[in-house]
């Protein structure tokens, strides 16, 4: 595949609660232009989530049967749940020129800066470790037992932001959109 192609992939990661299903709900909703992919997921739905839209909401079987067919891009297991981005659909919109946004967690974007070259990582920071901690309080979907698991893995995930290429600080979720906006349709001149 080219480069001037591939190059429009971009991934966007951060730690649990930083706002990442909020970015990109408003992406969605703003900037329909950018095509946002739908994993595949084994995690059962959560209320008013649909198959097709938020996930493709897939079993055990059919997960094993996508990563033996090759047919995922990468996939992950997070919170005992096994996560993947189907490869076709990104591949075919990529070919077709349309910027490609995937929200996916860290392992997910280290499979990706490994095997699609030309892919921008984008991380997703908090504007600080206390408002971290409200958000993912603030939540209350929580106990708070896994409130401190998801703060422990979201310590692991903060350190590895310097294996991103740009870090968003999402202090507004509007911002932050204009910004990653800006990042998928720059021009590098290829
Ligand atoms: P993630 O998908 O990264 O786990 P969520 O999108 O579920 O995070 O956001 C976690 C919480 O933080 C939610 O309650 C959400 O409303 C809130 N939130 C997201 N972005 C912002 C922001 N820019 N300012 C304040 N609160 C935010
Ligand atoms: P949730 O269950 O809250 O929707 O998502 C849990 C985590 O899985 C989030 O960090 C989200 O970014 C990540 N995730 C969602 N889809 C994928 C995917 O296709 N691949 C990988 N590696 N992670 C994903």
């Amino acid at each position: 595949m080219a480069a001037e192609v591939r190059q429009r992939l971009t991934v966007l990661s951060g730690p649990s609660g930083v706002g990442k299903s909020t970015v990109v709900a408003h992406m969605r909703k703003v900037h329909p232009e950018v095509w946002l992919s739908v994993s595949a997921t084994t995690r059962k739905p959560r209320p008013g989530e649909r198959h097709g839209v938020q996930y493709y909401f897939v079993t055990d079987e059919e997960f094993d049967r996508l990563i033996a067919d090759g047919e995922l891009l990468e996939w992950a297991e997070f919170a005992g749940n096994r996560y993947g981005t189907p490869r076709a659909e990104v591949l075919k919109r990529l070919e077709s020129g349309e910027p490609v946004l995937l929200e996916i967690d860290l392992q997910g974007a280290r499979q990706v800066k490994e095997s699609m070259e030309g892919s921008q990582l984008v991380f997703l920071a908090p504007p600080s470790w206390d408002e971290l901690v409200r958000r993912l309080t603030g939540r209350g979907t929580e106990s708070p037992e896994v409130i401190e698991r998801r703060l422990a893995a979201a310590k692991v995930e903060l350190a590895a932001e310097s294996e991103f290429d740009t870090t968003l600080v999402n202090t507004s979720v509007e911002d932050v959109a204009r910004e990653l906006l800006a990042l998928m349709t720059v021009s590098t001149g290829e």
